[in-house]
């Protein structure tokens, strides 16, 4: 059976306004240990009679700030990786970018390394609402970092935009996809600002400094940014997931469709054969327990079957594809029906928000405009 594997670079230059990922500030004594424990790590996933000679699919490093990554560290890992594990043939190898980090000797470097899908952090090319993100690149940094991309002959790469910033107008966010598009991303992924809770970004909303749109203008930026995607030949095959086709990120998907993944670095999370786990959020006691014990620094997840059913409407529903009604069985035992509201799921079917055959149940067109409230309605 394939697996996706998700590695974690905890450490970044400086903390964006919105961000609530774990990271830490980046430091090259810390990024040094960080790579000895992820290499014990990865033996120790390898040696796990639960993954034993898996085949893998799909890599994705993300973070952080992987761009920070030094070169030499990052090749040895990734040979460690070969000698324990099988890449598939058509392995995605996918990596994130900071574009204000970007050189060409680091994308020569993935490209030597088999690294095939570089994303780049995007975000928007307003400088201003940079500024509000709290993020350091310039514009100028995006093309560049593109302009590399497609002179290295990378086939595929994907880049990050959000929307739904304070103080964005439709005429902002559209000459914003305008430029994204004269770059031919063959991805893109077009994700909503929201305020997390403990960021400066929640700070500054919660002190009134900053106001967010409200959600009249946000499903406006949504449904405009959807229609000038799709205008351009992107397909959305998940409400923030936009690609031409045959460039969906197959590791996302690997995700939503119950898929089994290996997670390493602190934070990180598992799901295989069934049985999930993730790594402790903190990249010291992550060391400390890898090279001072050499033990995994797992915490096994304790949600229920009820739980990881509701997460696989929610995450299906999210998809073009929707739930496939087969897969929901066998995984849970289930009929997806017994798991939906009825009398909402009979209203939303009559009201086209919902699709339904005999092989799944997905969101319309505009059911997807509503999907968070539709699938809070039908979750019983
Ligand atoms: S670069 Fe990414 S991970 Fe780091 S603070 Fe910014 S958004 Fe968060």
């Amino acid at each position: 059976m394939a697996f996706g594997l998700y590695v974690h670079f905890p450490f970044c230059k400086n903390r964006c306004s919105y961000c609530d990922f774990y990271k830490e500030l980046h430091s090259v004594e810390q990024e040094k240990d960080f790579y000895e424990a992820l290499k014990i790590e990865t033996e120790l996933v390898a040696r796990d009679q639960a993954v034993i000679d898996p085949e893998i699919s799909t890599v994705f490093i993300g973070g952080g700030t992987p761009t920070l990554s030094n070169i030499r560290r990052l090749t040895d890992w990734v040979e460690l990786l070969k000698k324990h594990f099988t890449f598939a043939g058509d392995l995605e190898f996918s990596i994130e970018n900071n574009p204000e980090f970007v050189t060409l000797e680091k994308l020569e470097a993935y490209r030597a390394l088999g690294i095939n899908r570089p994303v780049f952090g995007v975000q928007s090319f307003n400088e201003k609402l940079l500024k509000v993100l709290k993020r350091k690149h310039k514009p100028f940094s995006v093309y560049k970092s593109i302009y590399l991309t497609n002179v290295l002959g990378f086939e595929n790469f994907g880049v990050d935009l959000i929307f739904g910033l304070p103080g964005q107008t439709a005429r902002m966010l559209s000459a914003d996809i305008d430029q994204l598009i004269d770059l031919e991303p063959p991805h893109i992924s077009f994700y909503q600002l929201t305020v997390e809770p403990g960021t400066d970004l929640a700070r500054r909303v919660h002190s009134g400094r900053l106001k967010m749109p409200d959600q009249e203008l946000n499903l406006a930026l949504y449904k405009g940014g959807c229609a000038q995607l799709a205008e351009h030949g992107y397909r959305r095959y998940e409400v923030s997931s936009f690609a031409r086709e045959g460039f969906e990120c197959r590791h996302n998907l690997g995700y939503w469709e119950g898929g089994d993944y290996i997670g390493l670095g602190p934070s990180a999370h598992s799901f295989v054969r069934g049985r999930r786990s993730s790594n402790v959020a903190d990249v010291r006691e992550y060391i400390e327990s890898l090279t001072k014990k050499g033990k995994r620094p797992v915490v096994e997840d304790r949600s229920s079957l009820d739980d990881r059913m509701l997460e696989a409407i929610m995450l299906g529903l999210r998809t073009a594809r929707g739930i496939d009604r087969h897969q929901f069985a066998a995984r849970f035992g289930v009929a997806l029906e017994k798991k939906l509201d009825q009398t909402q799921y009979k209203i939303f079917l009559e009201s086209g928000h919902l699709l339904a055959d005999s092989d799944s149940v997905r969101l319309s067109d505009e059911g997807i405009y509503l999907a968070d409230e539709i699938t809070r309605r039908l979750i019983k």
